[in-house]
């Protein structure tokens, strides 16, 4: 029989109706034949609900009991759908990450998963049942201690299980129908795209689209696992997700353009008059690095002749600005550099699309589409099928809108749906 992994998200098991609509989806697709893995995220928004419980304990909660207590969230999922199925008269057994074999680092808060070892999983589905995975959660190798992968980490804990037990398709459900060619709560004229080549939607998703989960998209693309991206509220069918060696088979009718991402939670940091000398930005990076800040795009400037200084600006997570900021005060000194800029009233606009590599043209269309919408652009970055800019953050909605519409990518009548969730 083969295997289909099904995730469901918060606003899809938010509430007792959700359930146990979930658990009439799930026992469909299993009388349909197949056998079933589902990944269950928390109800709702519970996840920041515990963290805000937390926070009102101890304004820095020790990362091993704040696991514990997040990872409690998917647990009570995790049951109540086993619960709902079983009501239905088919047998389901629910499964912790531990218990399903997901074996992480042990970097509390974002642990990354080793390695999956899901024997028992393998033995509920031999025993005829339906086994359901709490997301987001794993166990570390050398601590055994509980860890959680990282907010919006159930999309990876469904892919990595959906690899590891050789699956036929790894279906996400959400509150909307798929991947669209922009954020419908910006652009209601956004399509919903029928297939994205796996290396599209991992541009897309670090970008800033907010479907599916950077790291479950490179795990598909590592694994040649498709991903189905759908709604559980409809019966409707979503976004394939194909992995590239298929994808680039059907190149000849790909779009040029799949879509148009943004990021809100970025910020800018500029450091103004660096001795333009061997070293100093391997200094001041090196410094960041061992911040912790996670550096995106990065430019400088060609050195004033009179001068021998330039400026190098590089944009961060916001969560990331003041650690930043810190770390390079204590090296102004030695680097010699003026003064630092901190600006987080920005935000990233990307067009995404692998067509790109063989059509000229698309970064002057691009930018004469923000330029007639008004929109100055703070700095530019490329890869092979990504066009970047940084814009003032007022003004995200409006250049993603006036990019859409340049691209023809705006649809006749209005496809999206948002059927639920509070966007928290
Ligand atoms: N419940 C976790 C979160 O809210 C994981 C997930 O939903 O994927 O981040
Ligand atoms: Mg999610």
């Amino acid at each position: 029989m083969s295997i289909v992994v099904q995730k469901y998200g918060g606003s899809s098991v938010a509430d007792a109706a959700g359930i146990k609509r979930v658990a009439q989806r799930i026992v469909n697709t299993r009388k349909a034949g197949h056998d079933v893995v589902v990944v269950v995220s928390a109800m709702g928004d519970t996840t920041d609900e515990l963290r805000d419980l937390a926070e009102q304990v101890s304004p820095l909660p020790p990362p091993r009991e704040l696991d514990m207590l997040l990872t409690a969230g998917e647990r009570m999922s995790m049951a109540l759908v086993a619960m709902a199925i079983a009501q239905l008269g088919h047998k389901a057994q629910s499964f912790t990450g531990s218990q399903a074999g997901v074996i992480t680092d042990s970097a509390h808060g974002r642990a990354k998963i080793i390695d999956i070892t899901p024997g028992r999983i393998e033995q509920a589905l031999a025993d005829g049942a339906i086994a359901i995975v709490a997301g987001f959660q794993g166990v570390s190798q050398d601590t055994k201690d509980v860890t959680t992968l990282g907010r919006g980490a159930s999309d990876t804990t469904a892919v990595a299980l959906a690899a590891a037990l050789g699956a036929e398709v790894c279906e996400i459900y959400s509150d909307v129908d798929g991947v669209f060619t922009a954020d419908p709560r910006i652009v209601p004229a956004a399509r919903k795209l029928e297939r994205i080549s796996a290396e599209e939607m991992l541009e897309m998703a670090a970008s800033g689209a907010k479907i599916l989960h950077l790291r479950c998209v490179e795990y598909a693309r590592r694994y040649q696992m498709p991903i189905h991206v759908r709604s559980s509220f409809s019966q409707k069918e979503g976004t394939w997700i194909i992995p590239d060696a298929q994808a680039g088979a059907q190149s000849m009718e790909q779009p040029i353009i799949a879509g148009v991402a943004h990021d809100r939670s970025q910020a800018k940091i500029t450091v103004v008059g660096v001795p333009d000398k061997v070293g100093e930005a391997a200094r001041i990076f090196e410094t960041l690095a061992a911040a912790g800040a996670n550096i995106d795009m990065v430019v400088q400037n060609v050195s004033a002749a009179a001068t021998a200084l330039t400026d190098i600006s590089f944009t961060l997570p916001r969560a990331d600005g003041q650690a930043a900021m810190a770390a390079l005060a204590r090296i102004q000194d030695t680097v010699g550099f003026d003064r630092l800029l901190f600006d987080d009233q920005v935000g990233k606009v990307s067009l995404v699309g692998a067509g790109m590599r063989s059509h000229p043209g698309i970064t002057a269309k691009f930018f004469s589409a923000l330029a007639n919408a008004g929109v100055n652009i703070g700095m530019i970055s490329t890869s092979e099928i990504r066009i970047s800019v940084i814009v003032d953050e007022v003004q995200v909605d409006e250049a993603v809108r006036a990019t859409h519409t340049a691209f023809d990518l705006d649809a006749t009548e209005v496809e999206a749906v948002v059927y639920g969730g509070t966007g928290r």
